[in-house]
């Protein structure tokens, strides 16, 4: 029997339940799945999405895997008290949410609808068209699970898609930059720029006011990724000489965002609630019978997440 601990929100455990215990006896695993337990050092596996920061992970001493329900990975590593192989959520169904809200602001930047939306009542504003898709060239910064899938489908519809990463992709159907001297050649073509990189010490504070300098004059930015990627001060000062034409913001330094922060008052600023896409339970489920099952026959966990690089 393994024994697995669902670890998460109190309003998480009957939405998981069913889609878990589903997914487990399709795969034929033989599970004792539970959201509580005095005796943390016989569980094997914790589903987890911690509901309080100061988790003691310490008490779990015979765990072979962390599987977290979250893609980011920058809260959970700052538990000083994990020691155990953790893996990211990597979720079909969360990435089809995340190409709805990257793709749908992607349409909204290219349509100008700030453009619209902050026009005086009566002005009628014929003199002007978008170009085509393949006119406008859009970045997407970050080309893991869910930035690939994003730039697969603004490729497919048409647009001019370049790609950057850390290591360098192969095979993408779109050009694909990599490293810190790729980054300015990427910057340096982009319309529209889309952040969907992870919090590390290495992207924190990637989009500042010499990588903005580097950009095209009227580019707009969609930062789904992490608020920490951002800074505000450089954005809100190129928002304000219209070097950048619009940001759409899902995530922000400190969440909630503060009511009377600039975001929230500028026209050309869109801010969405941490909204851009989240794990869907039937889907995930899927993945971590997955994983379970592979760790149970000894091969290793998909999705780990490596602390040296801190995704
Ligand atoms: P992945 O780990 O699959 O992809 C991360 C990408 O970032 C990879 O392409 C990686 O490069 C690249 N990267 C990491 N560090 C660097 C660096 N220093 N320089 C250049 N590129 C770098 O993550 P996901 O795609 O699953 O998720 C990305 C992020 O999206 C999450 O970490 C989270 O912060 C955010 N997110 C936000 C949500 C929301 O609702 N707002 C929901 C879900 C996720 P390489 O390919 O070379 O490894």
């Amino acid at each position: 029997m393994i024994n697995i601990l669902f670890s998460a929100r109190a309003a998480q455990w009957p939405v998981y339940r069913a889609p878990l215990e589903a997914a487990f006896a399709a795969k034929g695993l033989k599970v004792n799945l539970t959201d509580r337990t005095d005796a943390p050092e016989t569980v094997d596996y914790l589903v987890y999405a911690p509901a309080r920061e100061d988790d003691d992970l310490s008490v779990y001493t015979n765990l072979k895997l962390i599987q977290s329900l979250w893609a980011g990975p920058d809260k959970l590593l700052k538990n000083k008290t994990l020691t155990q192989p953790m893996a990211r959520m990597v979720d079909p169904g969360m990435t089809q949410g995340m190409v709805d809200y990257v793709f749908g602001h992607i349409m909204r930047h290219h349509l100008e609808v700030d453009r619209f939306s902050n026009a005086k009542p009566g002005a009628w504003l014929t003199d002007w068209a978008p170009p085509l898709p393949a006119d406008r060239t859009v970045a997407i910064l970050g080309i893991g699970a869910l930035g690939m899938a994003c730039a697969k489908v603004a490729h497919g519809y048409g647009f001019n898609v370049i790609g950057w990463s850390r290591t360098q992709k192969e095979g993408a159907p779109f050009p694909c930059y990599a490293g810190v001297e790729g980054l300015e050649q990427t910057l340096a073509q982009a319309d529209i720029i889309v952040t969907l990189l992870p919090n590390t010490p290495a992207t924190e504070g990637l989009i500042n006011k010499e990588t903005i300098a580097q950009m095209k004059d009227g580019a707009a930015i969609i930062n789904p990724g992490r608020g920490q990627l951002i800074d505000d001060d450089a954005l809100l000062a190129a928002l304000n000489s219209s070097k950048i034409s619009g940001a759409t913001l899902d995530v922000f330094h400190t969440e909630p965002l503060p009511a009377e922060h600039p975001y929230w008052h500028h026209p050309n600023v869109l801010v969405t609630p941490h909204v851009a896409s989240e794990t869907r339970a039937t889907t995930a489920a899927d993945i971590v019978a997955e994983n379970i099952a592979r760790v149970e026959e000894g091969k290793e966990a998909l999705y780990l997440i490596d602390p040296t690089l801190k995704y």
